[in-house]
C-alpha cells in the first residue's frame, strides 16, 4: 500500500512553518483520536497516520531527509512489517501523544483508551552483523505483567465476581468540568475498569494483573538494521480484565564487527594494500560475508579507490530480492621498519621517478604548479 505524501497527510503547503504545522495536526489528531472515535478502524488509522507524518515533519531534520528522499528516507529505521507508525518513537501507544500533546487541554486525564489497553514494551536486542545479514530465531525474556490465571484477571477471588461502580455505574468514564472544556475523565474509583472488587483474588492482591517473565521466540527477518522494530502483536502488558494487551517492539540493534561497516544494503570494508601492488597491478583476495572473493586492481590504482563487488551487500528486509553491494576502499600501507638496503633501493627508485617529472606523477606536478602560482599571486 502506497503511503501518502505527510504534507497531504496534515493538509498543509511544503513550506509551511512549525507553528501552522502544529495547528494542523493538532486539529487532525484531536478530530481522529481513537477517543473520541470509538470501534472505529478509519478512524484509528488516520490517528496513526497523522502522528507519523507529524513526528517526521516537526523534526527539522527528518523533515529535510524526507523533503529530499521521500518516505524512502525512513524505510531503513522503520519496523519491519510493522507499519513503522511508531518508529524511533519507542514504545508508546495512543495514551503517550494523549498526554504529551494534549495534557494542556484535557488535563492530562488519560482517556479510554489508556485503561483498556495495556502497556507497549520495547525489548532492545542486540545482533551480530552476521545474524542481522542472514536473519535467525532468538530467545527472549521478557518482563511483563500477565493476566493472572487464578482469577483469569478479574481481580476477584475465584467463586465471586467484580461488582458494578458505583460512582460511574459502570460506564468506567466521569464528567468533570475543566475551564471551558467538559473533560471526560477515567473514573478514580475504579480506574476506568467499570467494576469493583470486594473480595479481591490473593494471588494477585485484586489486581488482575502478575509479574511473569515471559519467553518468547522471535524470528528475525534477513536484512534487519539498526533501528529496525518487529512488533510482536499482543505480547506487551496485559490490561487486566476486559483490556486487550499491548504490543511488544523488539528494536534491533547491531554490534560492531571488525571488517565491516554497514550503509543500509551496502558493507564497507578497507584492504591494506602496498604501494607495489597498487602501481603494478594485482589481485587482491577481499572477505565478503559468504567467504573469499578476488579483486582485480588494475596497474596504477590510486589509494582511496573504491571497488564495487555487486550482490556482496545485505538483502534488502523489506524486498527479498534487492540486495546491495560490498565496497572495498584499497588504502596503501606506507612501509615502515625499513633495512638499509630497502631504503637505498627506495630512494634509487625515487630519483627515477622524479626525472620523469608529471609522466610518473602528474597529480604532484599539478599541484607543484598550483602552489607556485598560488605564490606567485601573493607577491604581485
Ligand atoms: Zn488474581
Ligand atoms: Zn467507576
Amino acid at each position: 500500500m502506497a503511503k501518502r505524501d505527510y504534507y497531504e497527510v496534515l493538509g498543509v503547503s511544503k513550506s509551511v512553518n512549525e507553528a501552522d504545522l502544529k495547528k494542523a495536526y493538532r486539529r487532525l489528531a484531536m478530530k481522529h483520536h481513537p477517543d473520541r472515535n470509538p470501534d472505529d478502524a478509519e478512524a484509528e488509522s488516520r490517528f496513526k497516520e497523522v502522528k507519523e507524518a507529524y513526528a517526521i515533519l516537526s523534526d527539522a531534520e527528518k523533515r529535510a531527509a524526507y523533503d529530499q528522499f521521500g518516505h524512502a528516507a525512513f524505510e531503513g529505521g522503520m519496523g519491519g512489517g510493522a507499519g513503522g507508525g511508531f518508529g524511533g518513537a519507542g514504545a508508546g501507544g495512543f495514551g503517550d501523544i494523549f498526554g504529551d500533546m494534549f495534557g494542556d487541554i484535557f488535563g492530562g486525564g488519560g482517556g479510554r483508551q489508556r485503561q483498556r489497553r495495556g502497556a507497549d514494551l520495547r525489548y532492545n536486542l542486540e545482533l551480530s552483523l552476521e545474524d542481522a545479514v542472514r536473519g535467525t530465531e532468538v530467545n527472549i525474556t521478557v518482563p511483563r505483567m500477565s493476566n493472572c490465571k487464578t482469577c483469569s484477571g478479574s481481580g476477584a477471588k475465584p467463586g465471586s465476581s467484580p461488582k458494578q461502580c458505583g460512582t460511574c455505574h459502570g460506564q468506567g468514564q466521569v464528567r468533570i468540568q475543566q475551564g471551558f472544556f467538559s473533560v471526560q475523565q477515567a473514573c478514580p474509583q475504579c480506574q476506568g475498569k467499570g467494576t469493583v472488587v470486594s473480595d479481591p483474588c490473593v494471588d494477585c492482591h485484586g489486581q488482575g494483573r502478575v509479574k511473569e517473565n515471559k519467553k518468547l521466540s522471535v524470528k528475525i527477518p534477513a536484512g534487519v538494521d539498526e533501528g529496525d522494530q518487529i512488533r510482536l502483536s499482543g505480547e506487551g502488558e496485559s490490561a487486566g480484565s476486559g483490556g486487550v494487551n499491548g504490543d511488544l517492539y523488539v528494536s534491533v540493534s547491531l554490534k560492531k564487527h571488525e571488517i565491516f561497516t554497514r550503509e543500509g544494503v551496502d558493507l564497507h570494508c578497507t584492504v591494506p594494500i602496498s604501494y607495489a601492488t597498487l602501481a603494478l597491478g594485482g589481485e587482491l583476495e577481499v572477505p565478503t560475508l559468504e567467504g573469499r572473493a578476488k579483486l582485480k586492481v588494475p596497474a596504477g590504482t590510486q589509494s582511496g579507490k573504491l571497488f564495487r563487488l555487486r550482490g556482496k551487500g545485505v538483502k534488502n528486509v523489506r524486498n527479498a530480492g534487492f540486495v546491495g553491494d560490498l565496497y572495498c576502499e584499497v588504502v596503501v600501507e606506507t612501509p615502515v621498519n625499513l633495512t638499509k638496503r630497502q631504503k637505498e633501493l627506495l630512494q634509487e627508485f625515487e630519483e627515477t621517478i622524479h626525472a620523469g617529472g608529471s609522466k610518473h606523477s602528474p597529480k604532484e606536478n599539478s599541484w607543484a604548479d598550483k602552489i607556485k602560482s598560488f605564490f606567485d599571486d601573493l607577491v604581485t
